[in-house]
C-alpha cells in the first residue's frame, strides 16, 4: 500500500520552498563566507550549472599538506560501536583515562557486548543497516586494514586468544583504582556527563557540551532536562533506529538543528520587533525557517528510497517493493520522531518528503568517521590488559558525518579533531 503522509499535502507550498536549490549567486556567497571563517584556506568552491559544485585552488600544495580544516555539520556514532569506545558526544575525541578505556570494553566483553563480535550479536545480519546510508562504514580508502579487521571482521581465525581478567580487576580499572604504567602519558580530556542527565552522551569539555546542546541535544536528550515534546517518545524512536538504520539518527540531528536555528533566530527577531509578535510572524514565519534550513539547502539531494542504489541480494525484479520498503522504513521513524519533538512551527521539516530528501542528502555525501585509539598508542605498556581484550584491543571510533563538499578533500588528507 502506498505509504502517504498528510504534511507533504497540507504543506506543499513551503515543502517545495525548502526544497527549491537557493540561486546560485547565493549558493556562492554562503561558501565564500564559510571558507572565508576557516583557517588558512586556501581553496575555493564554484559551481556550474551543468556539473554541481567542484572544489578548485590556485596553489600547488605539498603531499600530506593540510587542506582544510572544517566543522562538522552533522556526526554521530554507530551505536555498536559506543560498547568499544568511550569518546566526546560532539567533537568524536576519545575521553577517559586509558584504564576507563579498556575497562569498559572489558565490562562489556563480560556481558558479551562488543562491536567486534557483529557475527556473534548478530550485528552482520541486520538487513536495514547493510543498506543504504548507515553502511557508510566501507570508507575503503580511509579506514586502514587492522581497523577494518578488527571492528567488523567475521573471520577470526587468526586472531589471538583472550585470556580473561577477573571481574575485580576490571572494576578497579574502570573506577580508577588501578593506574597502568605511563598511562599518562596518553591521556584524553576527563569525561564531562551530559548536563541533561540522560547518561548516554558525554563530553572532552563544558564547551562541547553546551555547543552540543545548543545544536541538537536539547531535543534529542533522554534526560531529565530535555526539551523534547516526549522523551519516551524519543527513547522509541533511538530504538528503531537502532535496530534498523543509524542514518535516521543523523536526520534527527538535521530537523533539531533547523528547529532550534529557528526558535533562535525568532527570538533575536521578536525581541528587535516593536510590533505585535503574531502578525509579524504571519508575516516572517516562513523567511526565518529557510534562514534556519540554509546550511542543508545548500546541500545536494534527492529522495532516499529514490537514490539509494539497489543491493546486490535484491533481484532487479524486487526493485519496486524494495524501494516501498525503504520508504515505509523512514515513515515509521518519522512518525516516532514526531512524536517526540514536533514542533507546530517547523511543520513542514516533519513530512515525509524532506525526511526522504535529508536521509538521501546524507545517502550521497556521507563520509566516514574514523578516530585512531589511542590504546593503540598504549599497547606496549599495557600488555596483559590487553591481551584480555585479544586482537581487538584498539577499535578505533566508527561512526559517520555529512559535510556536503568536501569529500575530495577528505579522500586524500583524512582529519580527526
Ligand atoms: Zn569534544
Ligand atoms: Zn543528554
Amino acid at each position: 500500500m502506498e505509504v502517504v503522509c498528510p504534511i507533504d499535502e497540507k504543506r506543499a507550498p513551503e515543502i517545495s520552498a525548502l526544497l527549491r536549490p537557493p540561486p546560485p549567486r547565493e549558493i556562492q556567497d554562503y561558501f565564500d563566507r564559510l571558507l572565508a571563517s576557516r583557517e588558512c584556506c586556501r581553496l575555493k568552491v564554484k559551481q556550474d550549472g551543468e556539473h554541481g559544485k567542484g572544489v578548485y585552488a590556485d596553489v600547488e600544495f605539498k603531499e600530506g599538506e593540510l587542506l582544510l580544516r572544517d566543522q562538522m555539520l552533522f556526526g554521530c556514532q554507530h551505536p555498536l560501536n559506543k560498547i568499544d569506545c568511550l569518546v566526546c558526544s560532539f567533537c568524536f575525541r576519545f575521553i577517559g583515562t586509558l584504564e576507563l578505556q579498556i575497562g569498559r570494553r572489558l565490562f562489556f566483553q563480560d556481558l558479551g557486548l562488543s562491536s567486534s563480535h557483529g557475527c556473534d550479536t548478530g550485528a552482520c545480519s541486520d538487513v536495514s543497516n547493510d543498506h543504504g546510508a548507515s553502511d557508510s562504514s566501507d570508507g575503503d580508502d580511509i579506514m586502514d586494514e587492522r581497523s577494518c579487521d578488527d571492528s567488523r571482521g567475521c573471520a577470526s581465525g587468526s586472531k589471538r586468544a583472550k585470556v580473561p581478567l577477573p571481574k575485580e580487576i576490571v572494576e578497579s580499572l574502570m573506577n580508577g583504582e588501578i593506574v597502568l604504567p605511563y598511562s599518562d602519558k596518553f591521556s584524553a580530556p576527563p569525561v564531562v556527563p551530559c548536563a541533561g542527565g540522560c547518561q548516554e552522551a558525554y563530553y572532552c569539555s563544558k564547551a562541547c557540551a553546551d555547543a552540543d546542546w545548543n545544536s541538537f541535544h536539547s531535543l534529542l536528550c533522554t534526560g531529565e532536562k530535555s526539551e523534547a515534546f516526549s522523551a519516551k517518545a524519543l527513547l522509541q524512536f533511538m530504538q528503531h533506529a537502532n535496530e534498523t538504520n543509524d542514518i535516521f539518527i543523523l536526520a534527527a540531528k538535521a530537523i533539531a538543528y533547523t528547529i532550534l536555528r529557528y526558535r533562535k533566530s525568532k527570538a533575536n527577531f521578536l525581541t528587535s520587533c516593536k510590533e505585535d509578535a503574531a502578525r509579524v510572524m504571519d508575516k516572517f514565519h516562513m523567511p526565518l525557517l529557510l534562514e534556519a534550513w540554509k546550511p542543508i539547502s545548500v546541500g545536494h539531494k534527492r529522495r532516499w528510497w529514490e537514490c539509494i542504489a539497489l543491493p546486490e541480494d535484491v533481484d532487479p525484479s524486487d526493485e519496486a517493493g524494495f524501494r516501498m520498503e525503504i520508504k515505509e522504513l523512514a515513515f515509521k521513524s518519522l512518525q516516532l520522531l514526531k512524536a517526540a519533538i514536533f514542533d507546530k512551527e517547523c511543520e513542514p521539516l516533519f513530512s515525509l518528503d524532506i525526511y526522504g530528501h535529508i536521509i538521501g542528502m546524507f545517502e550521497l555525501n556521507n563520509l566516514d568517521l574514523v578516530v585512531a585509539s589511542p590504546q593503540e598508542e598504549a599497547k606496549k605498556v599495557s600488555q596483559p590488559y590487553l591481551d584480555a581484550l585479544g586482537d581487538e584491543y584498539a577499535v578505533s571510533c566508527e561512526g559517520m558525518h555529512n559535510f556536503y563538499w568536501t569529500d575530495l578533500i577528505y579522500q586524500q588528507t583524512w582529519l580527526c579533531f
